[in-house]
């Protein structure tokens, strides 16, 4: 399969350079030059397969032969090693878990299957040595960390913000050793983010090492996220109702993954993109005008992103045609208000806690579901509540029970570098 950047559909890319470089070199995100047809006999047996013949059956088409079968299986098994449910939470409504991997946060599958793509292309030969740079403002660091612990080739540098990422996710971050390094910035996730571009851009670093980044816009952290919408829908329970799935969206890289799953012929109905303040696409559904804003924070953090990466690529799944992309998705903002009450609501009603990103994405799914009652719902669960605890427990007024693998990290040491600006990057990375 090839890829062309969206800044310039003539250039093409392999598969394996796109997940080795993450950009194309005009800075264009990479987008399949094909969008595969999974055949009818596909969705007829679909119930019947396992997640992994599921999974290898999507991404075949976007890997091509570039890695042999054999491999591919058994990234995707260690991916997928862990369970998807959905769970019904109200009439018409279920919810589909994703934080039951190691890092409890949806992002485990993306950074998993990165990893073990990267590894392969390393172990083939002839790439040298990799560092993967990441800035974190949270959930991308751990789930990173976890995904590329061990892997021969490559190194890990994580930055992240003092004092701005919850206890849990610092734990998640800073005590793995190994190839892992953490580094403990004096500043805001801005800063993180700049020192990182910066560090790209710098050819004393580039001569001594070979960077890349592991954020969303990575094909391969990006499509595997395909993967749990098919399991899930194996799993509906749809009364010959139409399904609508909302998606807690920050970078837009979940719900964009889901869109493409459609596209191929999933039978997903409608996507609603739930969000926080940091809400530029329903502005844009609604006025047909683009504005992207600074973010502000919020309590479901993870979505606050002024400027979504990946929303280029949904308006390429519709040609960039406005009218058709709003015919499949709607999307609604939620104040902080708004979501620490439904918390509290649905804990009440149906003895369920959500996460606030949770929170948002069933906010979103019944504001749907008022106007469009012939639809099933589906709200993507993208966080194990215990990683936001202050949040949900003030929340809910009720004490959650603590994971044991999560009181076992917290026992762990913390191992972090602390730096103040670009030079102790610099020097980090020359070192
Ligand atoms: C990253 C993240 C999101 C946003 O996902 P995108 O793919 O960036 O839209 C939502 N919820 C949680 C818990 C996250 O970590």
């Amino acid at each position: 399969m090839k890829y062309f950047s969206l800044n310039n559909k003539s250039h093409s890319s392999t598969f394996e350079n796109a997940v080795v470089k993450g950009l194309a070199p005009d800075k264009g995100l990479y987008f399949p030059e094909e969008i595969a047809q999974l055949p009818a006999s596909f969705f007829e047996v679909l119930p019947t397969l396992s997640k992994i013949e599921i999974a290898y059956s999507v991404i075949k088409n976007y890997v091509g032969e570039e890695i042999p079968k054999d491999e591919l299986v058994r990234i995707i098994e260690h991916t997928l090693d862990f369970d998807f449910p959905v769970i019904p939470v109200e009439k018409n409504i279920q919810v589909l878990e994703l934080f039951h991997g190691p890092t409890k946060a949806f992002k485990d599958v993306g950074a998993r299957f990165m990893a073990g793509c990267l590894g392969y292309f390393i172990k083939k030969g002839n790439l040298g040595k990799i560092t993967v740079l990441v800035a974190t403002s949270g959930d991308t660091g751990g789930a990173v960390a976890n995904g590329f612990l061990g892997v021969e080739g490559i190194d890990v540098v994580i930055l992240y913000p003092k004092g701005k990422v919850s206890e849990i996710q610092e734990k998640q971050l800073t005590t793995l050793g190994q190839n892992i390094v953490a580094l403990e910035v004096d500043g805001t996730f801005d800063d993180c983010q700049d020192m990182v571009k910066r560090a790209f851009l710098d050819t004393e670093i580039q001569n001594k090492r070979q960077l890349t980044s592991a954020n969303s816009i990575n094909v391969a952290r990006w499509l595997p996220q395909m993967f749990y919408y098919f399991i899930a829908y194996q799993q509906l329970q749809l009364n010959n109702k139409k399904v609508v799935f909302s998606v807690p969206s920050g970078n837009f890289g979940n719900i964009c993954a889901g869109m493409l799953a459609a596209k191929m012929g999933l039978p997903i109905h409608h996507f609603v993109a739930s969000s926080n303040a940091n809400n530029v696409v329903d502005r844009y559904l609604a006025s047909e005008k683009y504005e992207p804003k600074p973010s502000v924070q919020t309590i479901s953090n993870a979505m606050d992103v002024g400027n979504p990466s990946n929303f280029i690529r949904i308006q390429e799944l519709f040609q960039q045609t406005f009218n058709e992309l709003k015919e499949k998705l709607s999307s609604y903002s939620f104040t902080d208000l708004e979501t620490e009450d439904t918390m509290r609501k649905v804990f009440k009603e149906s003895n369920y806690v959500l996460d606030p990103h949770g929170a948002v994405g069933y906010l979103g799914l019944k504001k749907f579901l008022a106007t469009n009652p012939d639809y099933s719902g589906v709200f993507l669960e993208t966080a194990h509540p215990v990683k936001f605890l202050d949040t949900v427990e003030n929340a809910i007024d009720h004490k959650l029970e603590i994971p044991d693998s999560i009181k076992a990290l917290m026992n762990k040491e913390k191992k972090a570098f602390q730096i103040k600006n670009y030079k102790d990057l610099k020097a980090h990375l020359l070192s």
